[in-house]
């Protein structure tokens, strides 16, 4: 490539090596559907094997399409590298296992996606892992959580239902400072958000949702940002500095010297992505591709749209609250202008003043909004998570978590929002 491209619009579509494919000229990214790579000679495979060459081997740890869409992600969040996973599940859970052993504690925001939240709060205790929640509205929360088994900290840039902005700055200053990465999940707010800019070491993505956007394919992935300095603070990051003895006792600092300050991506994907293996299929990599050449376009759309949702919502009389990074005040407020740019993103939460019974008939009346556990997709969602998502919670957990009976939650789409608003209207009658 002779031009530089530095504007997220264009690095969607062109961002990493990839220009067309070698061999026929195809200007798509095509579809590598092969588990394995011809390895040419005994001697390129023990390059290979070694890392003293870079290549596909197996695609359980990579795979040409799934490269495209690797470092078009890492293009898009200004990191160094990236490794795209089976789902953002997965690009969660090893974002966190690589940099932990059992003894060790994470700290982590208490506004979490659910699946996040389980995972922390009780699967992590299977291995020995303690996760230490604390509430992010004080960022020195965090510093006072830690101790020396702390391994990192985790947040959402914007996490539902309290759609309250992470502070990204202030937690990853906390952790330079004392050694700690901080990883966050940029699901909600890809493009508007940037957490590297601020100071994450780690970003993880569901691309499930605005990455794809068709609500076709699951998929994740986690980015490098290749600052963070492992090796300074080796006392607190042995899994990533010492000897490893499950690759035959190399040092994932030492592999990764000759191809940049990658060392952490390495011991994910050649850790424990290859003992785990939740490989991405490449059709579900070239499926996610699509999606991210349109994101710029769409999350432009979510975001308008989001925005008239929520001012027709806050002159609703059954409507008794908005929650929305747009309507929110005071430090809410100059966290959302601080780290999400150019708009709040699709989602948009309210609560109607009949409590639960009116939040099942607010959703049971929409026509155009699907009924889904999901976000970001083009079509516009609902749910009302007291009956549905947190409906085994205890009251006192749902209120802790954000969610009141009447609180329903919009993932608005890009259809045209007269049409958007017109569905709302009409579900509220019947609220
Ligand atoms: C959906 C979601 C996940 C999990 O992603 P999957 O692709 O469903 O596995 C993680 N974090 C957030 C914020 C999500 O919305």
């Amino acid at each position: 490539m002779t031009v530089a491209i530095r504007n997220v619009e264009t690095l969607a579509l062109h961002g990493g090596s990839f220009r067309a494919d070698p061999t026929n000229g195809a200007t798509q990214v095509p579809i590598y559907q092969s588990t394995s790579f011809d390895l040419r000679s005994t001697e390129r495979a023990d390059r290979l094997v070694n890392f003293e060459e870079i290549g596909f081997i197996y695609s359980r740890v990579g795979n040409p399409t799934q490269h495209v869409l690797e470092e078009r992600l890492a293009a898009i969040e200004g990191g160094a590298a990236a490794l795209a996973l089976a789902s953002g599940q997965a690009a969660a859970a090893l974002s966190v296992l690589t940099l932990v052993q059992a003894g060790d504690n994470i700290v982590t925001s208490t506004d979490l996606y659910g699946g996040t939240w389980n995972f922390f709060a009780n699967r992590l205790k299977q291995f020995g892992i303690e996760a230490r929640f604390v509430d992010p509205a004080d960022p020195e929360n965090f510093r006072r959580a830690t101790d020396d088994k702390t391994r990192l900290y985790f947040g959402e840039t914007l996490p539902n239902p309290k759609l309250n902005v992470f502070p990204i700055r202030e937690v990853a200053d906390i952790g330079r400072s004392l050694g700690v990465p901080l990883i966050i999940d940029n699901t909600s707010a890809p493009l508007l958000a940037r957490p590297i800019d601020h100071g994450a070491a780690i970003v993880v993505h569901s691309a499930t949702k605005y990455i794809g956007g068709h609500g076709t394919t699951i998929g994740g992935a986690i980015i490098d940002s290749g600052q963070f300095p492992w090796e300074q603070f080796a006392d607190r990051h042995r899994l990533i500095t010492d000897p490893d003895p499950s690759y035959h006792g190399r040092i994932w600092t030492d592999i990764a010297r000759p191809y940049g300050p990658i060392a952490y991506i390495f011991a994910v994907r050649a850790g424990l992505l290859r003992d785990l293996g939740p490989a991405i299929a490449p059709q579900n990599a070239f499926q996610l591709i699509q999606g991210l050449e349109t994101l710029p376009l769409r999350i432009r759309q979510h975001s308008e749209n989001a925005v008239a949702v929520a001012k027709f919502l806050s002159g609703h009389p059954k409507v008794t609250a908005v929650i929305f990074p747009g309507v929110q005040n005071g430090e809410a407020r100059r966290r959302a202008d601080a780290y999400l740019k150019g708009g709040f993103g699709g989602l948009v939460g309210f609560e109607l003043k009949g409590g639960t019974d009116a939040g099942r008939r607010f959703i049971d009346a929409l026509k155009l909004f699907f009924h889904v556990a999901n976000i970001g997709d083009t079509h516009s969602l609902a749910i009302h998570p007291a009956s549905t998502t947190h409906a085994q919670l205890s009251p006192e957990e749902q209120l802790a978590s954000g969610v009141t009976p009447g609180y329903v939650r919009l993932s608005v789409g890009i259809e045209n929002i007269e049409d958007i608003i017109t569905d709302i209207s009409q579900a509220l009658e019947h609220a």
